[in-house]
């Protein structure tokens, strides 16, 4: 197994022993494992393993994660055009996006500028709008959400290597960028908890992974904001959204949501996402909020469609993807 996989599935098991991944404040202790419910059957073996964590089976030194040599051995590549990055011998996690990037892709990433929604963050046509035509229409249940790029071209090709293609890498990008770029929006809702839109189980079995949680992950250590696992939850399983209208859509993942019984959430809560379309499905995880009496709900993603682009709306679905290797379906 390679080292980088065997440092993310340790890094996941670890976190997946807190309660509702409610950290700790050190974060050294948390990501190796220092941390657990009752902590002191843990701390033992813990303390056996960080000893022999750098060396192999037959006492041989390991690469350390992060390292020179990690590097050179499994490269880091950049998520938009693939080409590998210059090594650089820091951890991936704690890199910022800058670093995670190649320069030509940092330059010309697709962020989402002015005008966008005030109240979606969706990409907007026309510079004298302030709303798109769904939250001018005022169809939503949310508070206010934002988005850092439009889903369009290498960026589209990432998206969906990650989401399909097992590309886990790309995701301390994203989480980075999450952090950075959104900083001002999380700083001015001031959120106080992290719930990630909950893929089917179904669906995670046949993945493998949940790639909005391993990114909630990512964000909440480098945010240090609660996150909240297993807290919203799926319910049903739903079709792909790929080509179904935007009541179709509603529909769709109507009551696909549940909220775990009795459990107290403190407001502001972020929703996190990877793709931002016609807001279906975040506004079916917040009908489930507000039913439980949460009022102030915000929401972030990687990325949204231009308003109006109903074409955008059309590709994050599984079948089209697998259909295309290389993530590109044009
Ligand atoms: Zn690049
Ligand atoms: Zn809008």
């Amino acid at each position: 197994m390679g080292e980088k996989q065997s440092r993310s599935s340790n890094r996941y098991s670890n976190r997946k022993r807190s309660s509702y991944g409610l950290r700790s404040s050190n974060r050294n202790k948390s990501s190796f494992g220092l941390r657990s419910n009752d902590g002191s059957s843990d701390r033992n073996s813990n303390s056996h393993r960080r000893s022999d964590r750098n060396k192999d089976r037959s006492g041989h030194r390991r690469v350390r994660p992060g390292s020179l040599l990690t590097e050179l051995l499994y490269p880091l590549r950049c998520p938009m055009c693939q080409r590998v990055l210059p090594p650089s011998g820091s951890d991936p996690a704690l890199r910022s996006w800058r670093g995670l990037v190649c320069g030509d892709c940092a330059k010309h990433l697709p962020r989402i500028r002015e005008p966008y929604c005030l109240k979606c963050g969706k990409e907007l046509n026309d510079e004298t709008e302030e709303y798109c035509p769904d939250c001018a229409a005022g169809t939503h249940f949310f508070t206010e959400g934002r988005s850092l790029f439009r889903y369009e071209k290498d960026l589209r090709g990432s998206i969906l290597r990650m989401k399909f293609h097992n590309k886990r890498e790309y995701l301390d990008f994203y989480a980075a960028a999450l952090q950075e770029m959104g900083g001002p929006f999380l700083k001015r809702t001031g959120v106080r908890c992290v719930l990630p839109v909950p893929a089917h189980p179904g669906k995670t079995r046949e993945r493998g992974y949940d790639q909005c949680l391993l990114l909630a992950e990512k964000f909440c250590q480098r945010t240090r904001l609660p996150l909240l696992r297993n807290v919203l939850i799926r319910t049903r399983y739903t079709v792909p959204q790929k080509g179904l209208g935007t009541q179709q859509r509603r529909a769709n993942v109507r009551n696909a949501f549940a909220l775990k019984k009795d459990f107290a959430l403190t407001e502001p809560v972020l929703l996190l996402d990877d793709i931002y379309t016609t807001g279906s499905t975040i506004d079916a995880c917040c009908r489930v909020l507000r039913q439980n009496g949460i009022r102030t709900i915000f929401f972030l993603t990687i990325c949204s469609v231009r308003a109006g682009d109903t074409e955008g709306m059309e590709l994050p679905d599984e079948t089209t993807a697998r259909k295309a290797p290389g993530g590109f379906v044009r």
